[in-house]
């Protein structure tokens, strides 16, 4: 017998935070208890295909790619899974809205959902989905890197780099996990550097 129907499992934090791991070791209890689970994640451009979910840890899972939500909608309506994992999932397109009713929907069906994904972006700002469905969730895990500056548990993916688009394919390397603290100094630093202000580096301890 099945105990889990239509629950929401939540893995969310920074960056190297161990969340793709988590999802992966849930959706192979899953597999093992008999449970059919279909794993996805989106692609940011619109090939369709199978790719590994690789975590930092090197373990790895075959994932579905898709676009957006209706491809998931889809791909469950002819697979009729037990189970829906979703990496990455503040990647994944098609408009808030439909994005949180379709979840809301499946579980409301019995699916129980496994989510992955950043909770906030590189200058601290919540990715919307998550937002969205962390208080909904039945099982929230916020995960921590190890904060690269003083050791302790990191909050953010800080962006050493001057880009400012809010995703970045592939540039996992110019990521760093940064505590709230060291965060905000980094911050204000760049800020002090780009208005060429005058900073008094004893404020910034
Ligand atoms: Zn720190």
């Amino acid at each position: 017998m099945h105990q889990y129907k239509g629950k929401l499992i939540i893995h969310t934090g920074s960056m190297f935070s161990g969340k793709t791991s988590s999802l992966e070791k849930d959706v192979k209890r899953f597999r093992i208890a008999g449970y059919k689970t279909l794993a996805f994640k989106p692609t940011l451009d619109t090939r369709y295909g199978t790719s590994d979910i690789v975590s930092h840890d090197e373990t790895s899972l075959e994932a579905i790619l898709v676009e957006d939500i209706d491809n998931i909608l889809e791909i469950c309506r002819d697979n009729n899974p037990d189970v829906v994992a979703i990496d990455e999932v503040q990647f994944l397109g098609g408009h808030i809205e439909k994005i949180i009713k379709s979840i809301k929907g499946m579980l409301e069906n019995e699916i129980t959902i496994i989510l992955a994904g950043l909770d906030m972006d590189f200058s601290g700002t919540p990715f919307e989905v998550l937002k969205e469905l962390m208080p909904l969730s039945d099982y929230l895990t916020k995960h921590h890197a190890v904060c690269v500056k003083c050791g302790t548990d990191a909050w953010v993916s800080h962006r050493k780099t001057k880009n400012t688009e809010r995703v970045v394919i592939g540039a996992t390397n110019e990521y760093e996990p940064l505590c709230r603290k060291c965060f905000l100094r980094e911050k204000r630093l760049e800020d002090a550097i780009v208005n060429k202000n005058q900073v008094s580096f004893g404020d910034l301890k």
